[in-house]
């Protein structure tokens, strides 16, 4: 594929435009930033457009379908120049607008809980893909850059591993706080805890909310759920969270979903509680969205609000998180799948 003009900071496209005035590069950064296509760039001459649209196309994201649940949350499907299609949702808060989106097409971490996971990992989205599921939503709703945006919180939980993507997940860092505006304080990055690349992340950038994607305290337990335990485990990724706690003055929210017979122990909530003593944290207990091709089932209600009320007892921060868009296939890579089926009409 060719490479895309939104793959691309500032320098590198003012580097396209060499010898010409800086305005041009306004113009056209103006123009990239906010998703627009050749033929939107009606104030750049037409033999620059025609030069640049030689080797580069503008944007790489396209809105497929939208799904809208009863309480506002829209699913998107996002197509890519590939045919290959990505999930993204946006949530609506009291505070703001939230948008989930993909790091790669699939995801070869194979969680036992996780949609995404079940075909592998196609391939990675370049930076520009990731900026342009917002861009596109952004648009959709009328929003600009800067102060007229209107997403205002982004988080890298939809499908793929963002740490297993580093290169293009940074560079899209940078994008989004540059160009959208949107400071790397509201953007949360969850992995499922590739060790290294939380240290690099750490050195390298800083400033973004890290989650974990933990889901059980002991590691004959991570083991069978999150193969990814294997090569990192439970201690060495808890001394990566701290590190990257002390590095960034940040709290670490930790992810928990709740999984019937599996995780939902006495002895998990005590594990738990003492993995994270001394570390700032906050944890998320996440009711499951069942996947169809997956065994595993949810906890009711009530197991979870106790679990909560015994880790609080523990001195843990937690909460419950409220689950957004589940009428819609809110979890990662469900509604991709459910496309991939041929089930879009049901
Ligand atoms: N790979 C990254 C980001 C994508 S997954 C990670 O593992 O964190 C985003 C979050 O959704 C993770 O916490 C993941 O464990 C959770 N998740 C995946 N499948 C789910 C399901 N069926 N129900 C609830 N949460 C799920």
């Amino acid at each position: 594929m060719r490479p895309l003009l939104m793959d691309m900071t500032r320098d590198e496209l003012g580097a396209l435009l060499e010898g010409l005035p800086k305005y041009r590069l306004d113009q056209l950064y103006s123009f990239v930033i906010q998703g627009s296509e050749y033929n939107d760039m009606t104030s750049l001459p037409k033999s620059l457009l025609s030069t640049l649209s030689e080797e580069y196309d503008a944007t790489g994201v396209s809105i497929l379908e939208v799904r809208t649940a009863p309480d506002g949350t829209e699913k998107y499907l996002f197509t890519l120049r590939d045919g290959n299609i990505i999930e993204g949702v946006l949530m609506t808060y009291k505070y703001g607008r939230t948008i989930c989106v993909s790091t790669q097409v699939g995801c070869r971490m194979n969680c036992a809980f996780c949609a995404s996971g079940i075909d592998g990992r196609v391939r990675d989205l370049t930076a520009g893909e990731i900026l342009g599921q917002i861009t596109e939503v952004n648009r959709r709703h009328g929003g600009g850059v800067k102060d007229k945006r209107f997403i205002t919180n982004v988080v890298l939980m939809g499908s793929g591993e963002p740490l297993d993507n580093y290169d293009n997940v940074v560079k899209f860092l940078g994008l989004v706080r540059d160009g959208i505006g949107i400071s790397l304080r509201n953007i949360s990055l969850s992995t499922s805890g590739l060790v290294p690349n939380i240290y690099r992340l750490a050195d390298e950038i800083g400033g973004v909310t890290l989650t974990i994607s933990l889901h059980a305290p002991l590691d004959e337990i991570r083991d069978k759920i999150m193969p990814v335990n294997k090569a990192y485990p439970i201690l060495d990724l808890i001394k990566a969270t701290k590190y990257y706690a002390q590095k960034t003055g940040r709290r670490v929210i930790f992810e928990y979903v709740m999984l019937k017979g599996v995780n939902d122990t006495r002895e998990c909530a005590i594990a738990l509680a003492g993995l994270l003593k001394g570390l700032p944290a906050h944890v998320n207990l996440i009711n499951l969205n069942y996947v169809e091709e997956k065994k595993l089932l949810p906890c009711s209600k009530k197991q979870t609000y106790e679990f909560m009320a015994l880790l609080e007892k523990l001195g843990v921060s937690v909460t419950v998180r409220r689950s957004l868009g589940s009428e819609v296939a809110g979890a990662c890579g469900q509604l991709r799948r459910s496309v991939l089926r041929g089930e879009t009409d049901e």
